[in-house]
């Protein structure tokens, strides 16, 4: 089955889908690692590519259709495709229903993910990671006194410049308008069920797993 992980940004999609890679045998698609894939491959593609991101431009939806399009025809992982992060408006998603009716596919589900935006601020806004190893912490949920990977001998944490209250409140807005509207469209074809995402991650993953097994059985 191919599905949709959906939900605000920080509503812990990354993390579920890794969740489902490795418990359901399905392949993660990700608009971000198409790109980088693309470019990697030094095709005509990723040279127009290039091109775009230097100049701070957004890829097209075109360019976009044409990396999902390719995936869809890779028998190697079809209908076990989960998408992140995408379709990110209507638009998307009427063109990627197009593209996998072509390839005689379809989305069999969607996994909401629902979070009160005050959480999802809170979670971003207070990422901050060990100046060494990387692992994440969170300023309001987990405080960091000093990180606790033994090998670590510092107590310095960093956070990243876009992780402020500022910038998440954009993104929500712009996940508002563009973004919630697919929901309906989904919504109609009876195919979203809804997660409560504002529990520990392992209760999230564990809802999730029982939708999918109601699915199949
Ligand atoms: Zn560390």
């Amino acid at each position: 089955m191919n599905i949709v992980i959906f939900g605000p940004p920080g509503a812990g999609k990354g993390t579920q889908s890794s969740f489902l890679i490795k418990n359901f045998n399905l392949y993660q698609l990700s608009t971000g690692d198409l790109l980088r894939e693309e470019l990697k491959s030094g095709s005509e593609l990723a040279s127009q590519i290039d091109k775009l991101m230097n100049a701070g431009k957004l890829v097209s939806d075109d360019i976009i259709n044409s990396l999902i399009e390719k995936k869809l025809g890779d028998k190697s992982i079809e209908n076990r495709i989960i998408f992140d992060g995408f379709p990110r408006n209507i638009e998307q998603a009427k063109t990627l229903d197009q593209l996998l009716t072509k390839y005689s596919q379809s989305i069999s589900l969607v996994l909401n993910l629902k979070v009160d935006y005050s959480v999802i601020t809170k979670r971003i806004s207070g990422r901050v990671s060990c100046s060494i190893c990387k692992t994440t912490f969170n300023e309001f949920f987990d405080p960091p006194k000093l990180c606790s990977n033994i090998k670590c001998s510092t107590r310095t944490m960093v956070k990243r410049s876009d992780d402020n209250v500022e910038t998440v409140s954009k993104r929500l807005k712009t996940y508002d308008e563009s973004t919630l509207p697919i929901l309906d469209y989904y919504s109609s074809k009876n195919i979203v069920k809804d997660v409560d995402a504002m529990t520990d991650i392992d209760k999230v993953s564990e809802q999730i797993s029982s939708i999918i097994k109601d699915l199949k059985s």
